[in-house]
């Protein structure tokens, strides 16, 4: 059998058929999760129900397999496990394990959730983990204090006769911020790129806070959710103040591009410190980085004494499993 792991536009466990997140339509491939720059019309995907539910028809594997959190199922001599990722509705890590080796493959990944939960991350051999955030100038504030404080925002503004609006990727986060803002008390109206979202993450089994879709006619009382790029209808608005809500908030030059009057970095990936925390939480002794700063993580990670590299575009890379 092959033992080893390979990045072919996604990381592939040749000997076992299976690609993770491949940028490319793969026969059999795992579908960490529903963001666009993960969902292609693979022949045969692996994923969870909620993940199936909140990929748009276009971009839909032709045929799946679904699994729930903690389900196993047999691949080839190997088997897969799934565990929630906390990034969004229905994301997944995925565990492999095989003649007693294992590997752990995070996609998109938040450790520290709401009300102090922590994502559970299982232990691995090999560990392949996204880096996003993988530069230690991004340590994120404690998540319920930062909803806090984006509430408590969102209230001075209202309280002047001010729109807040919150700048949230459409799909997750606008959702996620809105059940986090849910004991406030606010009702939202949503951007029309926010709406099919919103009504996706509803049908997918998570029932939302009341909202209306932003239709150009006034929206007094209402907190607004729009993506960070064009504000076409927010400028239509009247008087309004807006937040960038996300990791890229303590980026300085990052935030400044998006002219926001606030930033909170509220975010659904994992900071550095976190990162750090998913790798020691696994228990690997081998580390591949994917996505973001995966030169600098890897580095940062070798200093501390672990054995980790980039798996980068266009390079072949095989090792052991
Ligand atoms: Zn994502």
């Amino acid at each position: 059998m092959t033992r080893e792991v390979v990045w072919d536009h996604g990381v592939s466990l040749p000997g076992h058929r299976i690609w993770l997140d491949p940028l490319v339509v793969r026969n059999f491939a795992f579908i960490s999760h529903a963001h666009t720059d993960h969902a292609r019309r693979h022949k045969e995907a692996l994923l969870t129900p909620q993940t199936l539910a909140l990929i748009p028809e276009a971009r839909r594997p032709r045929g799946w397999r679904m699994l729930g959190y903690r389900e196993t199922m047999r691949r080839g001599e190997g088997t897969v496990t799934l565990y929630s990722a906390g990034h969004m509705l229905g994301s997944a890590q995925l565990h492999f394990e095989h003649e007693g080796a294992s590997l752990l493959y995070t996609g998109d990944i938040k450790l520290r959730q709401p009300g102090g939960v922590t994502t559970f991350v299982p232990k691995a051999d090999v560990l392949i983990v996204e880096s996003t955030y993988g530069r230690p100038h991004f340590r994120f504030g404690d998540p319920d204090s930062t909803v806090e404080a984006i509430a408590r925002w969102c209230r001075r503004a209202l309280d002047s006769r001010v729109t807040p609006v919150l700048l949230c990727h459409a799909l997750g986060k606008t959702e996620e911020i809105m059940l986090a803002l849910a004991p406030y008390g606010f009702e939202f109206a949503l951007e029309k790129r926010c709406a099919p979202c919103a009504r996706d993450y509803a049908l997918a089994g998570r029932s939302l806070p009341d909202w209306v879709e932003l239709d150009g006619g006034p929206v007094t009382g209402r907190v607004v959710i729009a993506p960070p790029v064009g504000k076409d209808e927010i400028r239509r608005l009247g008087r309004y103040r807006t937040a960038l809500v996300s990791g890229w908030a303590k980026d300085a030059e990052f935030a400044r591009l998006f002219g926001a009057d606030a930033t909170f970095d509220l975010s659904d990936h994992c900071d550095f410190d976190e990162l750090m925390e998913v790798v020691e939480r696994s228990g690997a002794d081998q580390v591949y980085t994917v996505h973001g700063y995966t030169e600098d993580f890897a580095r940062y990670l070798r200093k501390r004494g672990v054995r980790a590299w980039a798996l980068e575009l266009n390079e072949q890379l095989a090792l052991a499993l």
